[in-house]
């Protein structure tokens, strides 16, 4: 490479914000202050937020949620910052078990017998022993595969997945119910009164199945600022959600009741700061992931070969398949599960917030776009462009994208932990 394709490739990288596989724009742009108009092409950034897909779009998209979550619990960004002191939990909903599989006990072995078992065979049908007793270690890749893969009921974990955002939808409403009750009012006057603000993330588990992690807030009437009735504290609201959560549930196309969970795990925020930081990184972490972290499983699949020849581990191909399979039936067509067998049949968005809950993904990029255009000070130009395809022109741009991206990180993250040796503030 000479040295001038070498600065060309630099100059495009950077243009495209390190981004590993922008999107080609082409176009005619007029710039505004000469009144030059020229046929043009543009890269702008995939603004993906898989990691895997592309590290510096993640990254700043990671940034971005953890400024969401943050600004939802302390305030900023057009969020007041007195829902600092207003009630706030971290809640987590799991999904019910579809099948016995290996995991970490504080005591004991993995699997055992239940009282109820005893008397009955230590095989399952199929001739797998029912038990585990091992002390598996945290990253023992059994960790969420099933004691016996045909005990394991992946058809119903499948459909379980195709309802969960469903269930949190019907778990919100009952909780607002509840608090109308509570508050004495009737349900549609629950914001003269009080509001509840949320935050969710999905996280897929090593099992396969959707774990949902909230934030939740609650405010006074009509204004995020305002506070919240006297009854309502945090301990009043861990109660309402709790019950909320053990009482929902929704019908399958089926018919099947799909309930929670029975862990429900409620944590109040109380008014440490060092738990804000860590709620909002945690989330901020989810929001970025893939089902489990691979390539493979970061994107719609075409055919049932595909599934079949792309994904290793035998647990995930089998959910793969379950929901390619259930997707080919004519009665669950309306839950699209064959564009969600990456995703094991979760239809749902990743994040999703209550429109009061903080600010918005696109108003926090839009801040960066402005930020950056200033950064560049070239003359303002306007145009319209059509989508011209993905990519750089020279693969190796890819590479240096990802390169100059890790530079960049480490540097960032050496710096501020200097500054936190230092003892200075952020
Ligand atoms: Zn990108
Ligand atoms: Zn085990
Ligand atoms: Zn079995």
């Amino acid at each position: 490479m000479n040295a001038e394709e070498r600065s060309r490739l630099l100059h495009e990288v950077e243009l495209s914000g390190n981004c590993s596989h922008p999107i080609r724009l082409r176009g005619e742009m007029v710039n505004l202050t000469t009144g030059e108009v020229g046929l043009s092409s543009l890269r702008v950034a995939c603004k993906d937020r898989r990691q895997v897909i592309c590290p510096a779009c993640s990254y700043a998209y990671r940034a971005d949620a953890w400024i969401l979550v943050a600004s939802g619990l302390n305030g900023g960004k057009g969020t007041p910052e007195a829902v600092g002191s207003h009630p706030r939990l971290f809640v987590t909903l799991t999904a019910p078990s579809f099948g016995a599989v290996h995991t970490v006990r504080a005591r004991g072995g993995c699997v055992t017998l239940r009282a109820t078992d005893h008397g009955t065979s230590p095989m399952c049908r199929h001739g797998s022993r029912r038990t585990c007793a091992e002390r598996h270690s945290t990253n023992d890749p059994r960790l969420g595969r099933p004691i016996c893969d045909e005990c394991f009921d992946v058809e119903g974990a499948v459909l379980w997945n195709a309802h969960a955002s469903r269930l949190w939808s019907r778990t919100v409403i009952h909780a607002r119910r509840s608090l109308a009750e509570v508050g004495g009012v009737a349900q549609s006057q629950l914001g003269s009164v009080a509001q509840l603000h949320y935050l969710k993330v999905a996280e897929i588990q090593r099992r396969g199945l959707i774990h949902l992690h909230c934030v939740l807030r609650a405010d006074g009437p009509e204004e995020t600022g305002a506070d919240p009735p006297p009854w309502l504290t945090s301990e009043a609201l861990a109660l309402v959600v709790q019950a909320s959560a053990r009482h929902v549930s929704t019908r399958g196309l089926d018919g099947r009741p799909l309930r929670w969970g029975q862990v429900v795990d409620v944590q109040d925020l109380g008014s440490s700061l060092a738990n804000v930081t860590k709620v909002s990184s945690y989330v901020a972490k989810y929001a970025t992931k893939t089902t489990d972290g691979s390539k493979e499983l970061a994107r719609r699949f075409h055919s049932r070969r595909q599934i079949e020849n792309l994904v290793d581990d035998p647990h995930y191909r089998r959910l793969a398949l379950a929901a390619w399979d259930l997707g080919g039936r004519p009665e669950y067509g309306p839950l699209r599960l064959r564009e969600h067998a990456h995703a094991f049949g979760f239809t749902g968005q990743l994040i999703t917030k209550s429109r009061s809950y903080s600010t918005t993904f696109a108003a926090l990029r839009c801040a960066r776009a402005n930020f950056m255009a200033q950064r560049r000070s070239a003359d303002p130009v306007e145009g319209t462009f059509l989508y011209d395809g993905r990519g750089y022109d020279d693969p190796r741009a890819t590479e240096l994208a990802e390169l100059f991206f890790t530079m960049q990180r480490e540097l960032r993250e050496e710096a501020l932990a200097a500054r936190l040796a230092h003892g200075s503030a952020l």
